[in-house]
């Protein structure tokens, strides 16, 4: 197991993409392949996975557009 990845930005940017769920096979073939040799790039990977969930699940959250709608609507209501 490396203690140093030598090819970090790569990592990253195809951690990026399997995250975005763009990585092709052949780069998620890589990649696997890479994170079992390479610590630094295991522990970015379940970083930026985390960090991909938060901002998931606040942009959920926010998006009620049906509770929203009829608070913004009530609130109209309520000035007019
Ligand atoms: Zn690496």
């Amino acid at each position: 197991m490396k203690e140093h990845c030598s090819h970090r930005t790569d990592c990253l940017k195809m951690i990026q993409l399997i995250l975005d769920g763009e990585a092709t096979e052949q780069q998620l073939a890589r990649l696997k392949v890479n994170l079992e040799s390479c610590k630094p790039c295991i522990e970015m990977y379940h970083l930026e996975k985390e960090v991909k969930e938060l901002l998931t699940k606040r942009m959920e959250k926010k998006c009620c557009p049906d509770q929203l709608v009829a608070t913004i609507k009530s609130k109209i209501l309520s000035f007019s």
